[in-house]
C-alpha cells in the first residue's frame, strides 16, 4: 500500500439536543474527517473525534490539525510503501501522545486496507459476527420526568443497556427514582471523574441499585485510588478516561483498579492499539466494551467493527445515527433494531460517504 493523497474535511455538526455530563454541555460537534487515497485508487475514511476545547481529553481539533499537518501526514509520505496498517501504528510511535490525531489516519488506513482486500473491516480485524448489541448514554436532563421519558424511549428502541450520567448532588436520588420506575433495566452510571475517595460511603450506597458498573468515579488519570475504592464496592468499577494506552490497561489490571475497561479507539491511538488492549484484557479475564465520543457515522463505523471482537462483553455506546444527528455523513445511516446493529457486508467500514452531506457540514477542506 502507498498513500497518494490525504484530504482533511473539517466539519461542524449540530446536535439535535444538547448532551449534558458532569463536565460540560455539548451542542455541536466539530470533527475532522480524513480521506486517504491510496495508489490502487481505494479511499479510506477516518475521523478525529477530539473536541474543540480540552475539557474531555488534552487534545483538541486544533492540536490534532497541527500534529497531522506538521508530523503525521509527512511521516506517512516519507514511509512510502507498506504491507499492513500495523506499520502505521509503528510509524507514529516516533511521536509521543497525540493519540486522537494518530487515530484519524490509522483508522482510515485500515479502511483502505480492508477495501483493497475487498473484505469488511470487522472481518479483517478478527470479528466473527457482523451484528453487535448496543446500548446508549443519556445525558443529564432538566427534571425527573424528562429523564424517565428519555430512558423509556431508549428502552422502547431496544437498547440493551442504558448509561446515566451522575455527579455529586445528582446521584442517589436520581437512581432511586429510576429504579423505582424501572427496576430491571440494565444500568451503568458514569461519573466522569467527578467524585473523590472521600465520597466512598456515598458511592458504596450505589451497590443497592443493581448497576452493571460505575464508570470512572475518581480522577481521570487515576489507578491507585480506584483500586482502593474497588475494594469496598460490590459494584464493578469500569475505567474509561484512565485507559489511554496498552500500558494504562496493564496498570489497571496489575493494580486491580477496575473489573471492566471502556476502550475508546481514538483515545488509545487507533485500531491496532485498541486490539492489543482487547487481547490483553481477554488474557486477564477483564471485560471490555466500546465507548463512544459523539462521533459521526465514520467514527461509529470503526467503533462498530472493533466491537465485533469477542472480548467486547458489554453492549457498546454505539447509538443510531438519528440519536444525535438530523442527517449523518454516511449512507445508509446507522440504524438500531432490537438493540442490535447489523454491520454491512461491504468492503471496509461498509458505509458510503454522503458527499453532499459532508459538503453541507464542511467548514474547511485541507489537501496534503
Ligand atoms: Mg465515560
Amino acid at each position: 500500500m502507498k498513500v497518494e493523497r490525504v484530504t482533511v474535511h473539517k466539519i461542524r455538526l449540530p446536535l439535535k439536543q444538547p448532551f449534558i455530563t458532569a463536565l460540560n454541555t455539548v451542542d455541536e460537534r466539530i470533527l475532522l474527517i480524513t480521506e486517504v487515497t491510496f495508489q490502487d485508487g481505494k479511499i479510506g475514511w477516518g475521523e478525529c473525534s477530539a473536541f474543540d476545547t480540552p475539557w474531555y481529553t488534552e487534545e483538541t481539533i486544533d492540536t490534532c490539525l497541527h500534529v497531522l499537518s506538521k508530523y503525521l501526514i509527512p511521516a506517512l509520505y516519507e514511509l512510502g510503501e507498506f504491507e499492513h496498517p500495523k506499520a502505521i501504528h509503528a510509524l507514529f510511535k516516533r511521536y509521543r501522545g497525540h493519540h486522537m490525531a494518530k487515530s484519524a489516519i490509522e483508522t482510515a488506513v485500515w479502511d483502505g486496507y480492508a477495501k483493497s482486500l475487498e473484505r469488511p473491516l470487522f472481518q479483517v480485524l478478527g470479528g466473527k459476527s457482523g451484528d453487535i448489541e448496543v446500548g446508549t448514554a443519556i445525558g443529564m436532563q432538566s427534571d425527573e420526568e424528562a429523564l424517565l421519558q428519555r430512558i423509556q424511549e431508549a428502552v422502547d428502541i431496544g437498547y440493551r443497556r442504558i448509561k446515566l450520567k451522575v455527579k455529586p448532588g445528582e446521584d442517589l436520588e436520581v437512581l432511586e427514582t429510576v429504579r423505582s420506575h424501572l427496576p430491571d433495566v440494565p444500568l451503568i452510571v458514569d461519573a466522569n471523574s467527578s467524585y473523590t475517595l472521600a465520597d466512598s460511603d456515598l458511592l458504596k450506597q450505589m451497590d443497592r441499585y443493581n448497576l452493571l458498573m460505575i464508570e470512572q468515579p475518581l480522577g481521570s488519570r487515576d489507578f491507585v485510588e480506584h483500586a482502593e475504592l474497588q475494594k469496598v464496592l460490590d459494584t464493578p468499577i469500569c475505567l474509561d478516561e484512565s485507559i489511554t494506552s496498552f500500558e494504562a490497561a496493564q496498570t489497571a489490571i496489575a493494580l486491580k483498579s477496575a473489573q471492566i475497561l471502556a476502550v475508546k479507539l481514538s483515545r488509545v491511538g487507533g485500531l491496532a492499539e485498541a486490539i492489543r488492549i482487547h487481547d490483553l484484557c481477554k488474557r486477564n479475564g477483564i471485560e471490555v466494551w466500546a465507548g463512544g465520543m459523539i462521533e459521526s457515522g465514520v467514527g461509529k463505523a470503526h467503533n462498530m467493527a472493533l466491537a465485533t471482537l469477542d472480548g467486547f462483553a458489554y453492549p457498546g455506546d454505539i447509538a443510531a445515527s438519528s440519536k444525535y444527528w438530523e442527517k449523518d455523513i454516511i449512507t445508509p445511516e446507522i440504524g438500531v433494531q432490537g438493540g442490535k446493529i447489523v454491520l454491512p457486508d461491504q468492503p471496509g467500514i461498509g458505509y458510503e460517504i454522503d458527499m453532499e452531506a459532508l459538503k453541507a457540514y464542511s467548514e474547511e477542506t485541507l489537501e496534503y
